[in-house]
């Protein structure tokens, strides 16, 4: 596979505060690990463009867009964790302009998948106030520009390790975007429950399969071959989008969970082999959080993009060091996991054939 990554240095401006926990360090380590691993010689560097003011409005409110243009001028704040420092406007349009722009580079067939190494995050903002450390939703901005392109049927899988409510909110109603989002309960938002399922035209468009702490690369995996894998094949995407949030990992100080680098280069693999069987490749990955700056996201990220790029995944593996904090983070959450599948498949089985008695 011809994968690329789209990524600017101006990625690395972006800043909160100097504690805040989105942070320039969650990208620059994992460049430093990216040129290490010399993973450069093997996939495409592709620059960004901003988004343009149509693409965003095609999501936000035009009051909302103006209010954060303002303040973005002289400073402001949303909620406790997303301050609006100077620049941030900018700075926002450029990661929603760098998942548009890993979209065009796949339709266009420049390459095969993309992965859009973007800062700020953005499946927490919703059409009208960001929240979350997020502040223009750049995955829905990405998925309305490929609607109007004329993609009628794209698949948005979130596995970030928090319930990707603005992206939920904004295609509540809408019967082409099926979205899938994976998270830890209960854990911020708060949202994110299976009875979540959509409204009107979009209702069963939405399947949320919440996740103890304590859920392991197994548990995952479950998820993809119980639910992901056979409602995608009844959906038949014409893309396929991820909201690849990195905050699952065992060590990350945000959350509860205990994914390793490993099982998201396996989920990334499954998702690659889903894409090549339905809608020939196309596939985009958009960075959400993942706050373990260290200890997971140069290895998580590699992950990814080995299994985007179809490299070899056998030395993707954590740092020794780190090890004995996942013999302590992981539980024997199989059976919880096992009871929110049932819970899962139960409510959708009026909108999936493929849930039915299963
Ligand atoms: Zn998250």
């Amino acid at each position: 596979m011809r994968t690329g990554i789209v990524y600017h240095p101006k990625y690395l401006e972006h800043e909160q505060t100097p504690t805040h926990p989105e942070r320039r360090e969650r990208l620059a380590y994992t460049m430093d690990q990216l040129i290490e691993e010399g993973i450069f010689d093997r996939v495409k560097l592709i620059d960004p463009s901003p988004a343009s003011l149509e693409d965003v409005l095609a999501v936000h409110t035009e009051e909302y867009v103006e209010f954060l243009r303002r303040y973005s001028k002289i400073g402001g704040m949303i909620d406790w964790d997303t301050n609006i420092p100077v620049g941030v406007f900018e700075r926002a349009l450029l990661a929603a302009g760098g998942a548009i722009t890993a979209a065009r580079a796949v339709v266009d067939g420049e390459v095969d998948n993309a992965f859009a190494m973007v800062r700020p995050p953005g499946h927490h903002a919703k059409p009208y106030i960001g929240a979350g450390f997020c502040y223009l939703n750049n995955m829905a901005i990405m998925v309305r520009w490929l609607q109007r392109r004329g993609f009628d049927r794209i698949l948005i899988l979130d596995w970030d390790a928090h319930h990707g409510d603005g992206t939920q909110e904004i295609f509540y109603e809408d019967d082409g975007v099926l979205f899938i989002s994976l998270h830890q309960m209960p854990l911020y938002p708060g949202t994110g429950y299976p009875d979540e399922v959509g409204r009107g035209r979009g209702e069963g468009y939405t399947i949320n399969v919440p996740l103890p702490p304590g859920t392991g690369d197994e548990e995952y995996l479950m998820v993809f071959e119980e639910i992901i894998e056979p409602v995608a094949k009844e959906f038949r995407p014409e893309f396929i989008a991820i909201s690849a949030g990195q905050d699952n990992h065992y060590t990350d100080p945000l959350t509860g969970l205990a994914l390793t680098a490993k099982g998201y280069a396996e989920m990334m693999r499954r998702a690659v082999e889903l894409s090549k069987e339905l809608c020939g490749g196309r596939l985009v990955a958009i960075l959400e959080g993942g706050y373990s700056v260290e200890a997971a996201l140069p290895y998580t990220n590699l992950g990814i993009i080995a299994a985007m790029a179809g490299l070899d995944l056998s030395y993707i593996r954590e740092p020794e060091i780190y090890l004995g904090e996942l013999r302590w983070r992981k539980k024997d959450v199989r059976d919880k996991v096992k009871k929110n599948l049932e819970t899962v498949k139960r409510i959708h089985s009026r909108y999936w054939n493929c849930l039915r008695d299963s």
